[in-house]
Order: C-alpha cells, then sequence, then structure tokens
C-alpha cells in the first residue's frame, strides 16, 4: 500500500472541525506542513497561541484521522503557536512558550549537550559523557537531536543497524550500556536535510514520544549547533533539567559558547556548566603538551558568566580515531586520562543534576525591550 499525497492527507484534514465557529482546521487555515516520509507523516498546526491548550482534542482528532489512513505507518500533529500570537507575550517580558511541551515522566532529567557552532566536538563530548554516566551506573539514553549532522549512530559504532519496532513503539538500540536513538537511524548521515523548522520540531518530538525509552536516570540530548529557532524550541518544549555547553578556547568560539548560553538562559533552562574541548594538544609520539590555542579561555568565560567550568578535555588523536572507530574512549581506553576525565566531568555533572544544585538561570531579560516592543 503506497503512502498517501500531501493533497490526500490535507483533504482528509478537513473533516477535522476546529471547535471554532464550525470551520474545518483546513478552512482556519491552520494547516501548515505535512510531511510524509515512507508512510511516516508528520503535520503542523499553526494555532492561535491562546487557543492552543483548548486544541489538544482537536490535534488528537488529526492524529487519528492521518493514523487510520491507508498507507500511513504513523502520525504526529503537533501545534505550534502563531508567530503574531507570540509577541504579546514576549512584550510582557515572559519568553515565548510553544504549545504542548513533550512530557517524558520517566526520564529523571534531561540534560542538552550544546554548542554555538559545529565542529567544536559537541557530538563526541556527548558520547563520551553518555557512556561515563552508565560507567557510574546510571540508566542513561542518547538521543541525537542533531537533525542537521546526526553522527551518534557512527560515534557508537551501530550505523549499519536499525532500532526495532513493534508497529505502535520503537526500541532504542542498547550500546554500552546506553540507549541510542537517532535520525540518523531513518536518514544517511550526509543527506542533506532541507525541513522546516516546525518540521523538525515534529520529527524530533515522534521520535521522542514514540521511543520506549523505559525508566531512565539521565537522557542526553545530542542538540543541532548553533543557536537558531529549532535549538529555541526544543529547549522550550523539552524539559530540560539542565544544559552543557561544549567549546573550544578560542575566543570566536567563546563569543559564540557566550550565545549558546544565553539562549538557554532566555529560557530559563539552567546551565549546568561548560566544558573546553580541543583544551590543549598532546603529542602522540612523545606526550608533550602544547597550548595550540588560547587555552583557559572556556574557564574565564564561564566565571565571567557565572557558569560552572566541568572540565577541560585535551586535542588528541586518539580521541578522534576511536571515535571514528565507534568505540568511544571512555569504553576502548578506559584508564586513559582522558577517559578519566570524561568519567569526572560525568560525576559532577551527576552529583549537580541528584543534589538538586543546577545552577539558578540568571535573571529574566526583558524581551519586550529586546525586540523593541
Ligand atoms: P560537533 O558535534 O561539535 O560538530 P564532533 O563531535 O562531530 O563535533 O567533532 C568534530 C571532529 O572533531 C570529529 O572528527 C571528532 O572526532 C573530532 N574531535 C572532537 N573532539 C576531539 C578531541 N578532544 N580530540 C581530537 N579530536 C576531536
Amino acid at each position: 500500500m503506497s503512502a498517501p499525497t500531501s493533497n490526500e492527507i490535507t483533504n482528509a484534514l478537513k473533516g477535522i472541525d476546529s471547535g471554532t465557529g464550525g470551520l474545518d482546521i483546513v478552512a482556519r487555515g491552520w494547516v501548515k506542513d505535512v510531511l510524509c516520509k515512507d508512510g511516516h507523516v508528520t503535520v503542523t498546526l499553526e494555532v492561535p497561541a491562546a487557543l492552543g491548550p483548548k486544541l489538544e482534542p482537536v490535534r488528537q482528532a488529526a492524529e487519528k484521522a492521518v493514523h487510520d489512513m491507508a498507507g500511513v505507518i504513523s502520525a504526529t500533529v503537533v501545534l505550534t503557536a502563531e508567530r503574531s500570537a507570540q509577541t504579546p507575550a514576549a512584550a510582557k517580558g515572559g519568553a515565548p512558550k510553544g504549545t504542548g511541551r513533550i512530557e517524558l515522566p520517566n526520564v529523571k532529567y534531561i540534560v542538552a549537550v550544546a554548542s554555538g557552532k559545529g565542529g567544536v566536538g559537541k557530538s563526541t563530548t556527548a558520547t563520551n559523557l553518555a557512556v561515563a554516566l552508565a560507567k557510574l551506573g546510571r540508566k542513561v539514553a542518547i538521543f541525537d537531536a542533531d537533525i542537521f549532522g546526526p553522527s551518534q549512530p557512527r560515534l557508537l559504532g551501530v550505523s549499519k543497524l536499525k532500532p526495532s519496532s513493534d508497529g505502535d513503539k520503537v526500541y532504542p538500540l542498547d550500546v554500552h550500556g546506553v540507549k541510542v536513538m537517532s535520525i540518523g537511524f531513518m536518514i544517511a548521515e550526509d543527506s542533506p536535510v532541507v525541513w522546516r523548522g516546525p518540521m523538525v520540531m515534529g520529527a524530533l518530538e515522534q521520535m521522542l514520544r514514540d521511543v520506549a525509552w523505559g525508566e531512565l536516570d539521565v537522557m542526553i540530548v545530542d542538540m543541532p549547533p548553533g543557536t537558531g529557532d529549532t535549538q529555541l524550541t526544543m529547549s522550550q518544549r523539552v524539559p530540560l533539567a539542565g544544559a552543557i555547553i561544549v567549546s573550544t578556547p578560542q575566543d570566536i568560539a567563546l563569543l559564540d559558547a557566550r550565545k549558546g548560553l544565553n539562549m538557554f538562559r532566555r529560557v530559563e533552562v539552567p546551565i549546568l556548566g561548560i566544558i573546553e574541548n580541543m583544551s590543549y594538544h598532546v603529542c602522540s609520539n612523545c606526550g608533550h603538551r602544547e597550548d595550540i590555542f588560547d587555552h583557559g579561555g572556556a574557564h574565564r568565560t564561564a566565571d565571567e558568566l557565572n557558569a560552572d567550568f566541568l572540565g577541560e578535555i585535551p586535542l588528541d588523536l586518539q580521541i578522534r580515531l576511536t571515535s571514528d572507530n565507534g568505540m568511544p574512549i571512555v569504553i576502548s581506553q578506559p584508564d586513559s586520562p582522558h577517559a578519566k576525565a570524561y568519567l569526572a566531568i560525568a560525576e559532577k555533572v551527576w552529583a549537580k543534576l541528584s543534589a538538586g544544585q543546577v545552577q539558578k538561570p540568571a535573571p529574566k531579560i526583558n524581551l519586550g525591550k529586546m525586540f523593541g516592543v
């Protein structure tokens, strides 16, 4: 049975009453994006922000209607707030809120690993941190939300495998004691994904909701790099216990790191701390240590910005080689100083989470002022 086209899906949605004055949701102009990929359908309904919470039954009805169509394997309908409707909230000084927070009641702490820009080693750090937390005895999952360059399947050596599904739930792979889910299992790592913001969020939400995560102490979220709309929406919709910013020591990267940090503070996600990656170089022949970049920049920035400094990881060939081989250094060379550095960071992170010692967010920024409204 072939999957329906976007037009056929939109037609089916004409049968869903908007609950506002007798018009259906298509006639209301709420249906913004309809994405169908191999029978997996994601629909975005852009609705007035004030109506958001009341529209859950409408969302569910739309989801059921799509799900019941022939050729549909899974259906996700997400509500997003109309942009114009967000401005008054922003003007009042509050962060713009998307509708429908994604609840994961069986997960104790969800931690975002983020960076202001790509290529700083965010994914490598997220993998080793997740594996290190598992080694400490925690129940851990890694959720690869880096939809533009999903690398967790490769970093964990499972890019040739696929998670299994019973038609209802998807079962994450279990690698080195860590459950892993990534959009990379569905699409090739090098395929250019050109999805618009709401679609990205829809795909991420579907993965979060449809995966049988089980009981978890920590879910590490490998965020997309940067501070765009997707990152902001993720930070608002997923109940994050805190965020970790990965940065290289160069000033320019630190400027980006500041942006990352400010983004989380803006949506009141506590900052667990900053990790300096590629902090210094260790020669693989003689072990000589060299500060190639301005080593210590992240530590200084952390102090300046009143965030904790969680630790530093050197630029080391072994870290790259073990990543490329799908055997994170914490697993493949557990006694190396680098593995110990990741473990020490994991201990700090767990101590902060379990003691509820996450740094309080900075004072609220007046968004109204920022946007000039
Ligand atoms: P990001 O997620 O920030 O884009 P990656 O984790 O994919 O970055 O890392 C980018 C590249 O840098 C990869 O080839 C990775 O193996 C390498 N890398 C990351 N951290 C280190 C490190 N500490 N030492 C050596 N190479 C590293």
